[in-house]
Formats: C-alpha cells, sequence, structure tokens
C-alpha cells in the first residue's frame, strides 16, 4: 500500500535557518481516543513564532495552546498539551514529528476539536501534506532567521522502574530506542535514527501506532482508543501477533514507532535537540519527564544558533517508498 504515494521531498532538521511551510495544508480525520471528525489546518507562521495550536471550538477561553514540553500533562496513551485556561489538544505526537523531520520551526495550527486525527496511525500522512506545498525560509529583515539548537553537553536522565529515557551528547538529532512487552507476549525490539543520515519517511515515519487487544476493554470503558481500528492502529492478539490483515510494515515496526513518538515529544523542546535520545521501555510521561530533567539543569545544555557539526549540508531525503 505504500508503494502508491508520490515520490516525497523533505528537508531535513540540520539547516541553521528557520522554516514554515510555503503555504497551508489541511486535512481531516477522526481523533484515535475519542472517535470524533475533526479538520486541521496548518498555516505558515513567522520566525520565531513557534508552533502554536487554536482550538477554533472554543469561544469562551484562551484557545491557543503553544507545542512546548512544559504544558504536557502527563498521558500514557498520547501526548496532550494545555494552556493556562486549561484548554488542551492531545495526540499531537505524530504530527509534531512530522513537523519536526520536515524543518519546520513555526507553524500556526487550527483544530476544530480537542484531538488531532490520527489519520493512519503514522507520521506518513502528513509527512505527504507537507511535502505536497513544501517548506520556505523565515526572513528577518530579508535575512534568513538563524534557527536555536539545544546542545547537550552532559547525560541527562529519567528513570521509572526498569523504564529509562536519556540525552546525551551528539553532534545530530539522534534516537535510539529499545521496547519490550512480555506482558503481551511480544520479545524486544529496536531502532535507531540520525537526522543527518535521513530516510526518516521509509524507517521511521510509516511506523503506526499499536495497542493490545487484552487492553481494549479497560481503554474503551475509560474513554479511550473509541476511534481505533485496523485501518489507523496495529492491534496485537493475546500470543503477540498482528491481528491487522496486512500484516507489518516492517518487522519492528513497535520500536520504530515508539522512535517517531520519542521524535514528536522531543519536538516539544522548543529548538533542535543536537543530542542523543536513547530510550528503553519508554512511554510520552518518561520523553517529558527527560525534557523536564534536561531543563532543570542548566549546566546539562547550552543554546546555540549554529550547529557545529562537521557537514552542515542541508541534505534533502527523497524516497520512493515501497513497501
Ligand atoms: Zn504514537
Amino acid at each position: 500500500m505504500l508503494g502508491d504515494h508520490e515520490p516525497l521531498t523533505i528537508s531535513p532538521v540540520l539547516s541553521n535557518i528557520q522554516k514554515t511551510l510555503a503555504a497551508p495544508i489541511s486535512c481531516e480525520g477522526e481523533g484515535v481516543h475519542n472517535g470524533k471528525s475533526v479538520r486541521l489546518t496548518i498555516n505558515p507562521a513567522p520566525a520565531n513564532y513557534g508552533i502554536l495550536f487554536e482550538r477554533t471550538d472554543i469561544t469562551d477561553k484562551n484557545k491557543i495552546i503553544p507545542a512546548l514540553w512544559n504544558g504536557v500533562k502527563v498521558t500514557p496513551l498520547c501526548t496532550q498539551i494545555l494552556n493556562s485556561d486549561g484548554i488542551e489538544v492531545r495526540t499531537i505526537e505524530h504530527l509534531m514529528a512530522a513537523l519536526f523531520a520536515s524543518g519546520v520551526d513555526n507553524a500556526h495550527i487550527t483544530i476544530g476539536s480537542a484531538e488531532v486525527p490520527i489519520m493512519d496511525g503514522s507520521a506518513l500522512p502528513f509527512l505527504h501534506l507537507i511535502a505536497s506545498v513544501g517548506i520556505k525560509d523565515c526572513l528577518i529583515n530579508n535575512m534568513g532567521a538563524p534557527r536555536e539548537f539545544i546542545k547537550i553537553l552532559k547525560p541527562v536522565e529519567a528513570k521509572h522502574g526498569d523504564a529509562y529515557a536519556r540525552l546525551v551528547p551528539c553532534a545530530t538529532p539522534r534516537f535510539s530506542v529499545t521496547v519490550a512487552y512480555p506482558q503481551h507476549n511480544v520479545g524486544e525490539q529496536s531502532s535507531s535514527f540520525d537526522f543527518e543520515d535521513g530516510h526518516f519517511i521509509h524507517d521511521v515515519a510509516s511506523a503506526r501506532t499499536f495497542g493490545f487487544k487484552t487492553d481494549l476493554e479497560y481503554l474503551h470503558a475509560k474513554g479511550l482508543a473509541l476511534g481505533g481500528n485496523f485501518s489507523n492502529a496495529i492491534l496485537i492478539n493475546e500470543q503477540g501477533k498482528i491481528m491487522n490483515p496486512g500484516g507489518y510494515r516492517s518487522p519492528n515496526e513497535l520500536a520504530r514507532h515508539k522512535l517517531l513518538d520519542a521524535v514528536g515529544d522531543v519536538a516539544l523542546a522548543g529548538g533542535i535537540i543536537l543530542g542523543h535520545m536513547e530510550s528503553s521501555r519508554s512511554g510520552h510521561t518518561l520523553n517529558n519527564a527527560l525534557l523536564r530533567a534536561l531543563f532543570a539543569d542548566p549546566s546539562a545544555y547550552v543554546k546555540v544558533e549554529r550547529s557545529e557539526s562537521v557537514s552542515f549540508m542541508a541534505k534533502a531525503e527523497q524516497t520512493t517508498l515501497s513497501a
């Protein structure tokens, strides 16, 4: 099914100039948790704007929600951000990963309800949307606006039981993820990605979200996963086997999806992290705890306007997807 897509070109995160979309893009779909159909539009925004969500269905409160780490409400199943009036938007992580991987620093996103559409459960539909209009430099006084990088100076870690997420110094944004679900008969899987090497579209973005059949009744009782189905999520049975008719898109799709989630969660840092994020059995809660630990320790990072990476060429990734 992936082979039907047009070739995609995305720009890398390793440019010194801030970017935004060349034109607005829109999509419609259902929230995987609330099951509600919603329209989402991503609009270009100027330099230093950041990424902001606007809830168009809210009229009596502050409806702007900045996509930043310090607005994250702890949620195990998705990443949810709140503003000071308690207005929320959730399941932002796949969209945030797509924006990050495309190099988009600034965007104004309007949405008609509290949950980003799940699309096919991966970041691929968002990347196709972004690629359909392209991205452009953000200018200040006709000059490219410099981008801010967050350079990791020493290891920082967040732990919970045998799960951990840590950031260690690295010249480029790099991610390594290990997952294991012995309680669901799913063995260990790993996935790694370095943004200098490219292939994000093929290696990471296409990996879909997943859940376990044994959890479904509990989730539904809590009003979660109401929009989940085989077209937008992987479902795994009691024997640890995939139930979707088409099977996996890659043998380690679960680890790749967790890596995608990690990219989306770290994209809330407010700048591009030059560091290696390593995690094992982590999730949205621990990923956010890692950013909180980082920003609580001013000796662990420095903000710089230019990467010192040796090869700092903007390397376009062009991939013709094949199944
Ligand atoms: Zn996810």
